[in-house]
């Protein structure tokens, strides 16, 4: 860590693909790209690391082949940062054509209808056919509502597939030899003391346990006994309310290691990235800036804009004056509408490429505020901003 403001902290992540200035914002890239555009604009936005869904790759084009052709990084033409989830999420969301019990998630592929059966195992080894610098342990996801008892047991065997997912971690490593020369991943100004990765890969574990308070510091303790590079929180965004969510991580994140990252997953809002980072959460995906956009959602300094709303059909402004990003240089809201409305596909480049500056430029902002212990107010502009449904559209 370099700096803090409250619970909010500024600090880097060192992986063996680079750097990464946390709190940071990951663009999800499904199918090992992210949609609409391409590797050289996400750099120029900004984009220090991506995410990619292990459940894709696995079924196509496969993570063996992924292998033989150098790993996702060469795969891709990516060569920064790149976390994988475990698939689990993917799977569990196949609703009924997904069984979970002890083993794992036996799934049929939404591609062919095959079937297959995720273990705790096999998700680790196909992260490390993917080369990731990060991979995620196998947790089971509850929706929302759940009981105490549903969360409890469902804790707990997210504690048990971690426990092997590690143990395999762990395994590959020894095979793999070492690899001494690829740090970890962790913060920069603290000691480290887990092990080095496969191939200097990292493995995040994951906490569970709904929005029972008791169940998730419980989850927290045992997984941070289990011994991860860092830790994740889990199973939030899916349909709490904020509040609840933001009470759920913010008794959670104590429990979790000062010197390690916390990733808050599938979250969220702008609102959301400015209330997390302040109690305490240094990493984020979503695929809200990106989804949105595709639909002519976007994001901007007064609220969210609808892009195909008829009011901008002789807008000549830009879709957010005080945005920089090569959509706004160069193009008007009308362009945008109309590029919309006849279904070109530059509109979700174009939108894609703006929405994913805004949330880039957040973080960046995000960290300026605690480096001026200013993130209070941030948090204030920000909520009064995005209060509005479609503000300004
Ligand atoms: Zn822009």
């Amino acid at each position: 860590m370099t700096g803090t403001d409250g619970r909010a902290r500024i600090g880097e992540m060192i992986t063996p693909h680079g750097l990464v200035q946390t709190p940071a914002f990951m663009p999800v890239g499904t199918q090992g790209a992210v949609k609409a555009v391409l590797p050289r604009d996400l750099i120029e936005v900004g984009a220090e690391i991506i995410l990619a869904n292990t459940y894709h790759l696995y079924l196509r084009p496969g993570d063996e082949r992924i292998a033989r052709h150098g790993g996702l990084h060469r795969f891709i033409g990516w060569d920064r940062p790149i976390l994988t989830d475990s698939g689990g999420y993917q799977a569990f969301s196949l609703g009924e054509r997904r069984t979970i019990d002890e083993r794992g998630i036996t799934f049929q592929s939404h591609l062919d209808g095959s079937a297959h059966l995720l273990t705790p195992e096999k998700a680790t080894d196909i992260q490390a056919n993917l080369g990731s610098d990060i991979a995620m342990v196998l947790d089971e996801c509850l929706g929302y509502p759940a009981t105490r008892d549903e969360a409890a047991a469902s804790m707990e065997r997210t504690l048990r597939w971690e426990a092997r997912c590690r143990q395999r971690f762990l395994a590959l490593r020894d095979e793999g030899g070492q690899a001494a020369s690829r740090p970890g991943c962790d913060h920069r100004a603290s000691p480290r003391r887990s092990p080095e990765g496969v191939g200097g890969q990292a493995q995040f574990g994951i906490v569970q346990g709904g929005t029972h308070i008791d169940i998730r510091v419980a989850s927290a303790q045992a997984t941070v006994e289990l011994g991860f590079e860092a830790y994740a929180v889990g199973g939030l965004s899916v349909g709490e309310p904020p509040d609840l969510m933001y009470e759920t991580v913010g008794e959670t994140t104590p429990f979790l290691p000062e010197d390690r990252p916390r990733y808050l997953m599938g979250t969220g809002t702008p609102v959301d990235l400015v209330e997390a980072v302040a109690l305490g959460v240094d990493l984020f995906d979503c695929v809200m800036p990106t989804r949105n956009a595709r639909n002519g959602q976007l994001f901007t300094s007064v609220g969210r804009l609808n892009i195909k709303n008829a009011r901008y059909s002789d807008d000549r402004g830009p879709a957010d004056p005080r945005c920089g990003c090569y959509t706004c240089r160069q193009f008007s809201r009308a362009y945008l509408r109309h590029l919309f409305v006849a279904g070109e596909i530059s509109a979700a480049a174009l939108n894609t490429l703006h929405n994913l500056t805004f949330y880039l430029d957040t973080m960046k902002r995000i960290r300026e505020a605690i480096m001026f212990s200013s993130l209070d107010q941030l948090k204030e502009d920000y909520r009064r901003v995005f209060s509005r449904r479609s503000a300004n559209s």
